[in-house]
């Protein structure tokens, strides 16, 4: 699985002519100079932008396949869901998983006459696929971290007809590669460790299939959902340390969660790195990393809400994947885990001066 991110650096570099900025210009402009025939050119900002099309232009490259831009992860969610579905389809989504991707399948798609069925992500293939024209999963899941086969799922809803789409903002490019176990539709958040600096919101959808792009892309165009050049350089500034980045963070969540699941203060301990972990197996034989994501359960929400106050190396925040370790109650939202239960995105902070802080805010609890 090599991760191509040196040419990446130097895609734009290459193809260079003399005095041009070796960075990425950023493109603000809603209107193309278009005199008479406008035949193969831009055309609108809502259509076209030079600052849009290199991003899409890196992010093929991690991703291998045609990639589209998006204003959100949800955005980008919404295009693969509506240039999939139709109304009488049968949609298949994680009951454990991002819970605002349910709120869009209940509360949106349904009224829209798309049958939504929900599986936990532990128990995802009992029942089959048969019957379903989408299958959305996502691996490992946010913020259980439990894990599927994607290859398997991929296999079998191919079999049966259907299309499948795989979030995979957990794990980035570099961490997992879904579309080379056979999933159709990728779709990630960029918002997250992809821009990796909690300045932006951005998302992609990255898809094999003609057919497929092509309505992803006239969603896009006839929706609206577009991102902002701004924010479209934001995330291709954020790309080129995504390797370093990465790679830090998951080999700081590994240390973290040794140390961790052996703190007297912390009943239970999820990370696909440990060896002892449901999701152990499955991601050695399918992630490039263990990812930077874990939870950790204390005793009480009050320890809980207290720890993730008082660390002085930990933000108190929602969303994750950002260079500052951050940490939340989950039960906050709603989701179903114990009210005590942490999902800690491990940041860029040297591991020794974030472990010193997490053990002494366990230690005073
Ligand atoms: N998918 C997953 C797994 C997420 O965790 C999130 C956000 O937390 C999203 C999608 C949505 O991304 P965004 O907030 O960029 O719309």
């Amino acid at each position: 699985m090599a991760s191509k991110t040196g040419e990446m650096l130097h895609l734009r570099g290459n193809a260079l002519n003399a005095g041009e900025p070796v960075t990425l210009p950023l493109t603000q402009s809603s209107m193309y100079h278009l005199p008479g025939v406008t035949e193969g050119l831009r055309t609108y900002g809502r259509v076209d932008n030079p600052t849009w099309e290199h991003l899409e232009h890196v992010l093929a490259h991690l991703e291998d396949a045609p990639c589209l831009t998006f204003p959100s992860g949800m955005a980008a969610i919404s295009a693969a869901l509506f240039a999939t579905l139709k109304a009488g389809s049968r949609l298949l989504i994680p009951s454990d998983g991002y819970y605002v991707t349910r709120l869009l399948a209940n509360r949106f798609l349904s009224r829209l006459d798309v049958t939504v069925e929900e599986r936990p992500t532990t128990a995802f293939t009992n029942g089959g696929f048969g019957g379903f024209d989408v299958v959305f999963v996502e691996s490992p899941s946010n913020p259980g971290l439990d894990m599927i086969d994607l290859a398997v799922v991929a296999e079998q809803v191919r079999a049966a007809g259907g299309v499948t789409i795989a979030d995979n903002t957990t794990m980035t490019p570099l961490g997992q590669r879904p579309l080379e176990l056979g999933i159709d539709v990728v779709v990630s958040s960029d918002t997250k460790a992809m821009g990796g600096h909690s300045d932006m919101l951005m998302g992609h959808v990255a898809c094999r299939n003609n057919d497929i792009m092509e309505r992803v892309e006239e969603w896009r165009k006839v929706s609206g959902s577009i991102p902002g050049p701004h924010e479209a350089w934001l995330l291709h500034r954020g790309l080129e340390t995504l390797d370093v980045r990465f790679d830090r963070m998951c080999s700081s969540a590994q240390v973290l969660a040794v140390q961790l699941a052996a703190h007297p203060a912390v009943k239970q301990v999820r990370y696909p790195g440990l060896p002892g972990d449901p999701s152990h197996k499955l991601a050695q034989a399918q992630t490039a990393r263990f990812g930077f994501l874990l939870s950790l359960t204390l005793e009480s929400e009050e320890k809980a809400e207290a720890f993730i106050n008082d660390c002085p190396l930990l933000r108190p925040a929602t969303s994750f994947g950002g260079v500052h370790s951050s940490a939340e109650r989950r039960a906050r939202w709603g989701d179903d885990v114990d009210p005590a239960f942490i999902r800690l995105s491990v940041g860029c902070e040297p591991v020794e001066e974030l472990w010193q802080a997490i053990e002494a805010s366990l230690n005073a609890l």
